[in-house]
């Protein structure tokens, strides 16, 4: 993907000497050359057209024939372009390629301009700026970002902007790992950084990065921009003012979206701070391991999001997500969501939900509204949603919850807007103001007028006919209409004498005389010019509307917000009356523990029933080493567990009964083989980075699930480096761990280890086969049924048996083995500082290691736990 970078510079090199090419090419090279790093749509009568490099990746990209335009400046002119009335769709295809592209519209008249039309880029389209319904995913946030690297300081400053609603945020982040987390949080459509940033290398590969210049960054001017943007003196009153990384940002965001938008952004009035002790951490790897709201095939199905999600409006959906992917620490907002979900699960779920279907996307039409790009579609949705609000807060007032009456609050009804919709807007209005009929009869008199008069649809040329008439007293005299002299009177020639003086002659013919007079002219000015002012006129009222509502956009904002949080927690006290999900408490005491849970999505996609398991751990319980066979559930069994605390820490209910949960401030995970083939890393080198962040950054208060490490290596590797993290992961950090793993030789480890429990996954054999029970139980598993998996797996009969042959052959020789396993975990400790294999396992930082150096590392390391059982 070529990345658009504000350096990269067209090529008005070679067209440099405007004076060779056509004029109109001089007009397209000198507008291209102030947009040198985006594709530029050049209005021509019914095509954009693209030229030079631009038609060449535009072809590529849209898959688009690559034509010639004559000649300028002698060579053909490389060509390709798109019809106009079908731009929107080829716009959605680039944006989501992450391109941008300015559109540049012929303002000029083609009638009277010499030389080529006038034409202005009159918009910016961006992949993290846009609000065109027709460009969004309206599930999904759409997110401009940008990072700024600190120097003197250590860490990352990032910012994030979603233009719809004008939510502005920034943080700041310590350490690579975490920007990463936030990048894979936040998903931006397009982000931001600064030309020179030393970790350039970590975002190269996204969809939509932007360098740009780095004064963009300066400190002093973002500060200046915002405080303009919120019309405040000081930015402590959002208490970012000492957030200095993450206001360099931010100010680039400013920055950016000024000189892509072209117009005032009202609703962006506000920037917050968001800290890492708000939310349950998640890192990168968790995030996708979980698949919160992307499976790992990168789909959208089996996620969290897919189950939980069945919000009746598009803002809720979005809301929910960021819920998922944000979980909370402060127990008093979850409780207050709890308390509310609580409230509405008894109430009437499918009346609410009729409401809010009816309220719409209300978020983005605000956000168009504050652009002033609502389309009057978007102003016929903000009626209907109006409609709702009266009955919604009386839904709302009948609960007896200060959470939910709480949100009533904010949910302003606005009858005088209702009101002026309704009479300004008609029912089913057009999708743009461009050719009118937007605005409703009735509503203004002078536009009633001018639209009858466009018609011609008035009485008053019968009406003038009858008086002329009377007056000279000619019973002949009619009024008639041609194109070429309009309207005039016709009096036939016997009764030329009796005509009045002010009648002006205009045409004599056999048998007729036709005159103007100056009222009729009058008449005429006014009826063909009435088409044309009347649509200045609806476009007039049509802007008018915008100034009528803007004045509110905050309250408007606020309501929409409510709206939303409304959607999510009627959506989740329906999803937990029908999923059956009951609510946990949250303990201060460190442990988790919960009866009955299930897995929220595995649940969904069985056949069978799904059978639930408890978990207990807790100050003095802290680790589970799980066994049990291949398919026994190991996996789906730490998953829910992680689940379950993460629905807990969102607010929802969870699918586990009597669930109690302490603190828990991160949740990491180091679960199944997947090669990061893009960024060059092996299996094993994924598994061993992201077991490094687990072992480097994990507290007492995390939850770490720990899924078959060791496997891409050899068995005694393997085996070292899994009993190695285990022991240090108990004893060093006391993390809250969930260990599987398919070592029986790590479960001798709870000897050793009081924090250490063992529990497994079983499994029933039979003569021909295996039946998993997919139920926790206390202790070791006995053995591990691989053959009997592969047997069920289709493996040919033969191998299987020379698979029993050699496994028997092996165990008489395993004893070597356990010298090693067994004796060593007795005398481990890692307490000590100097500790040899304390050290060598910090060392497993693969971002400072090549491959092979890291390997070595775990070579020692392996050398070391086998000096110290020896
Ligand atoms: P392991 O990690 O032990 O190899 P998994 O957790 O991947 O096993 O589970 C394998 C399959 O078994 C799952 O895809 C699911 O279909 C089924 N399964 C797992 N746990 C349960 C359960 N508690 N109830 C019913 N089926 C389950």
């Amino acid at each position: 993907m070529p990345s658009e970078n504000f350096a990269m510079q067209a090529k008005p090199l070679d067209h440099q000497d405007l004076s060779q090419h056509t004029p109109m090419m001089q007009q397209y090279l000198r507008i291209k050359a102030e947009h040198p790093e985006i594709l530029l749509f050049y209005r021509m009568g019914d095509f954009y057209e693209l030229f030079y490099d631009d038609a060449k990746r535009a072809a590529q990209l849209l898959d688009i024939s690559l034509t010639a335009r004559g000649k300028s400046g002698g060579d053909p002119i490389p060509m390709a372009g798109v019809p106009y009335h079908a731009v929107e769709g080829y716009l959605a295809k680039l944006v989501k390629l992450g391109q941008s592209v300015a559109i540049c519209e012929q303002i000029g008249d083609p009638a009277t301009s010499k030389g080529p039309v006038e034409r202005q880029v009159t918009r910016i389209v961006t992949p993290g700026t846009i609000t065109d319904e027709a460009l969004l995913d309206d599930r999904r946030d759409n997110v401009l970002a940008a990072v700024f690297e600190g120097k003197d300081v250590s860490g990352f400053g990032y910012a994030t902007l979603d233009i719809s609603s004008g939510r502005f945020m920034l943080c700041e982040l310590p350490t690579q790992e975490a920007l990463l987390a936030e990048l894979q949080r936040s998903q931006p459509a397009e982000l931001l950084y600064p030309e020179a940033m030393a970790c350039a290398h970590i975002i190269e590969s996204r969809k939509g990065i932007r360098r740009r210049p780095v004064w963009e960054f300066d400190l002093e001017t973002a500060v200046r921009a915002l405080n303009q943007q919120f019309g405040t003196q000081h930015l402590e009153g959002f208490g970012v003012q000492s957030a200095k990384l993450g206001l360099r940002a931010a100010g680039c965001i400013m920055q950016y979206v000024k000189d892509t938008q072209r117009s005032a952004l009202p609703h962006i009035r506000a920037i917050g701070l968001e800290t890492q002790s708000d939310t349950v951490q998640l890192d990168a790897a968790t995030r996708r391991n979980l698949e919160l709201t992307q499976n790992l095939a990168g789909g959208l199905d089996n996620t969290l999001a897919s189950v939980l999600d069945k919000t009746s409006t598009a803002m809720g959906s979005r809301l929910l997500k960021r819920w998922i992917h944000r979980p909370l620490t402060d127990i008093n907002r979850l409780t207050r969501r709890q308390d509310a979900i609580e409230a509405l699960l008894d109430a009437d779920l499918e009346e609410l939900s009729h409401y809010l279907k009816n309220v719409g996307d209300m978020e983005r039409v605000l956000g168009r509204l504050a652009l002033r790009s609502a389309r009057p579609r978007d102003f016929a949705r903000l009626r209907q949603a109006f409609g709702q609000l009266p009955a919604i807060n009386g839904f709302l007032r009948s609960l007896d919850c200060t959470a939910v009456n709480s949100l009533s609050g904010d949910i302003s009804e606005f009858p005088e807007y209702l009101t002026l919709l309704e009479q300004a807007v008609v029912d089913n209005p057009p999708v743009l103001i461009r050719d009118g009929g937007v605005i409703a009869p009735g509503f203004n008199a002078e536009l009633d007028e001018l639209r009858a008069l466009s018609k011609g649809a008035t009485d008053y040329l019968e009406k003038l006919e009858i008086r002329e008439r009377e007056l000279t007293g000619i019973p002949t005299l009619k009024v008639g209409f041609n194109k070429v002299h309009g309207y005039f009177i016709e009096v036939s020639r016997g009764y030329a004498d009796q005509v009045p003086v002010e009648y002006v002659r205009r045409q004599t013919l056999k048998n007729n005389e036709r005159y103007i007079i100056p009222e009729l002219k009058e008449y005429e000015d006014k009826v063909l010019t009435s088409q044309g002012r009347a649509l200045a006129l609806e476009k007039q009222l049509y802007e008018a509307l915008f100034d009528e509502m803007l004045p509110r956009l905050g309250e408007l904002q606020l309501c929409a917000a409510a709206l939303a949080e409304l959607d999510v927690l009627a959506n989740l006290a329906e999803r937990a009356n029908t999923l059956d999900y009951y609510r946990p408490s949250f303990e201060s005491s460190a442990g988790i523990r919960y009866d009955h849970g299930r897995h929220p999505v595995v649940e969904q996609v069985l056949d069978e029933p799904f059978i639930a398991n408890p978990l207990a751990m807790n100050a003095k319980r802290r680790m589970l080493i799980i066994t049990g066979p291949n398919m026994g559930g190991k996996s789906t069994y730490m998953r829910q567990t992680a689940l379950i605390v993460l629905m807990a820490y969102m607010g929802s209910f969870v699918p586990a009964q009597h669930a109690q949960i302490g603190p828990i401030d991160r949740i990491f995970t180091r679960i199944g083989a997947s090669d990061d083939l893009a960024s060059g890393r092996s299996t094993f080198m994924v598994e061993m980075t992201e077991t490094a962040i687990i072992l480097n950054n994990a507290t007492a208060n995390s939850l770490v699930l720990m899924d078959e490490i060791g496997r891409g290596t050899s068995t005694y590797d393997g085996l070292s480096l899994a009993w190695a993290c285990a022991g240090y992961l108990a004893q060093k950090i006391s993390a809250f761990t969930l260990f599987a793993t398919h070592y029986f030789e790590l479960t001798q480890l709870a000897e050793s280890l009081p924090q250490l429990g063992n529990v497994h996954l079983d499994a029933v054999e039979f003569e021909e086969g295996i039946s998993f029970m997919h139920a926790v139980q206390e202790g070791a598993a006995d053995k591990s049924y691989g053959l009997q998996v592969a047997q069920l797996a289709g493996v040919p009969k033969p191998v299987i048996q020379a698979a029993r042959d050699k496994l028997q052959q092996l165990e008489s020789g395993e004893k070597q083995i356990r010298t090693v396993t067994k004796t060593a975990p007795v005398q481990m400790d890692f307490i000590e500082q100097d500790d040899p294999l304390t050290k060598a396992l910090s060392a497993i930082n693969p971002d400072e290691l090549s491959p092979r150096e890291a390997l070595d590392k775990l070579y020692e390391l392996k050398r070391l736990s086998g000096q110290k059982g020896a």
